[in-house]
């Protein structure tokens, strides 16, 4: 019997997939103990920090995380970053295999002139605000104005157009941040443009996220009719399941009869953004559009167009991901999720996308190295293992209890570790 030892990097989505997929390809001739590392003090990745308080269902797949961290050759390491006092080279000298699981977390810009302007920001810095990460939390959030603009047709400006657009106290059974939710209360914002530069037909919602807007209890949902129904014309007889289930869910938001609340979402497609002015801050979007120039005056713009990987010393990166052939990088050395194919597909891609590089560990694998772990590496760093994440976990649910919510999350990284020694 071969135990080989595996170190992922990231514990999101992607790092645990992978630690299920090696737990699934054991047999009576090996075993792999899986040590993941986080940067931040706890685990989840975008199910903690990416994915929007208002939809817990997504996050019940935290329950599969935390049954594959049971396992008994499963160690975390948290609150620990990779890269500057422990190198990925350090990492693949010790280990069998190394796994890359870092996901994509830099917002892509427009390169548009204006882009920089206070009130200006990226979804990538506004999501993990609400979301409580610790490294977002003094984002500066000025929701003082009564217009706000989201750029991009996929499901990150779904989110945050609907935080935006929602009447806060439907936060309040959730877990967003209490920073965040102090600010939407307070929020001025009553109308919410999401903006896509091509038509209803490309854009990158997928049909669930459309379909629940009208039940948004207070607020209007607008999308134009005559849009949908030239997209209807341009995608012709045949088009592919998934746009016309958008499409449709398009059409019956549009000829769905018009409510009177207080705050307004609306779709404008067909709006390629050219600038965004202002003088001391955000004054409004300036776009092209088939018949001409529109201006949209807000007082905020966040853009949600996509992401790019952060990189990691020693590791080759291009196109926003990590330089690799079917999740093989060098050596002993993979990845997976956004960091291998881009920021794409729902957290459950993950799944099977993970246990493909799996099988190409499998094949590369040589006897095992026994030349120790990250233990021998890590020196004065505080790190959070399993049980002591298990202790922030049960803290924050406690504390969520109390107030009617899933958890109250800790922001920062000292509370967090106060959590550990509870
Ligand atoms: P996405 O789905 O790739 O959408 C990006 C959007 O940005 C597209 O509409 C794209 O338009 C637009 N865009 C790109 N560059 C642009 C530019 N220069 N100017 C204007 N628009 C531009 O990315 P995402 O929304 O970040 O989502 C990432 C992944 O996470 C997706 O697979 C998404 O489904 C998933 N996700 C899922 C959920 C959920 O299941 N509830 C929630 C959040 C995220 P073009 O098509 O014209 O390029």
């Amino acid at each position: 019997m071969a135990q080989f030892k595996v170190v992922i990097i990231g514990a999101g989505p992607a790092g645990y997939f992978a630690a299920q997929a090696l737990h699934n390809q054991q047999n009576e001739d090996r075993t792999f103990a899986i040590d993941m590392i986080e940067r931040l003090p706890t685990p989840w990745g975008l199910v903690r920090s990416g994915v929007a308080p208002d939809h817990p269902k997504i996050k019940t797949v935290a329950k599969v995380f935390e049954k594959i961290a049971a396992d008994p050759n499963f160690r975390l390491f948290a609150n620990v970053e990779i890269g500057t006092d422990i190198t990925v080279t350090q990492l693949a000298e010790k280990y069998d295999a190394v796994i890359i699981a870092t996901g994509s977390s830099m917002g892509k810009q427009l390169g548009i002139p204006g882009e920089n302007l206070p009130g200006s920001m990226s979804a990538a810095d506004f999501v993990p605000w609400y979301n409580a990460h610790p490294d977002f939390a003094d984002v500066n959030v000025d929701l003082g104005c009564d217009t706000a603009v989201v750029i991009g047709a996929g499901n990150v400006a779904m989110d945050v157009a609907r935080m935006l657009a929602l009447e806060p106290s439907e936060l309040d059974p959730t877990d967003t941040a209490d920073h965040a939710l102090d600010v939407f209360k307070k929020s001025s914002v009553r109308d919410v443009y999401i903006s896509a530069r091509r038509g209803p037909e490309h854009a990158a919602f997928t049909s669930p996220e459309l379909r629940e807007l009208p039940k948004l209890e207070h607020t209007n949902v607008v999308i134009n009719l005559d849009d949908v129904k030239a997209a209807i014309i341009r995608a012709g007889d045949a088009p592919e399941k998934d746009v016309k289930s958008n499409l449709d869910a398009m059409l019956s938001i549009a000829e769905a009869e018009p409510k009177s609340h207080e705050r307004t979402m609306r779709f404008l497609f067909q709006h390629t953004p050219k600038e965004i002015v202002g003088t001391e801050r955000v004054e409004a979007v300036i776009y092209s559009t088939p018949t001409g120039e529109v201006t949209v005056k807000c007082g905020i713009v966040i853009t949600a167009i996509g992401y790019h990987a952060e990189g990691i010393a020693g590791v080759a990166y291009e196109s926003g991901k990590v330089v690799n052939t079917d999740g093989r990088v060098k050596e002993n050395i993979y990845v997976v999720g956004w960091a291998k194919r881009g920021p794409s597909g729902v957290i459950g891609t993950n799944k099977s996308d993970a246990a493909t590089v799996i099988e190409l560990i499998i094949e590369d694998l040589h006897p095992p190295k026994n030349n120790g772990d990250i233990s021998d590496l890590i020196t004065d760093q505080m790190v959070i293992d399993q049980s002591g994440w298990q202790k922030i976990n049960a803290a924050e649910v406690a504390a969520g209890e109390a107030k009617g919510k899933p958890r109250v999350k800790s922001v920062r990284r000292i509370e967090l570790i106060q959590l550990t020694a509870l």
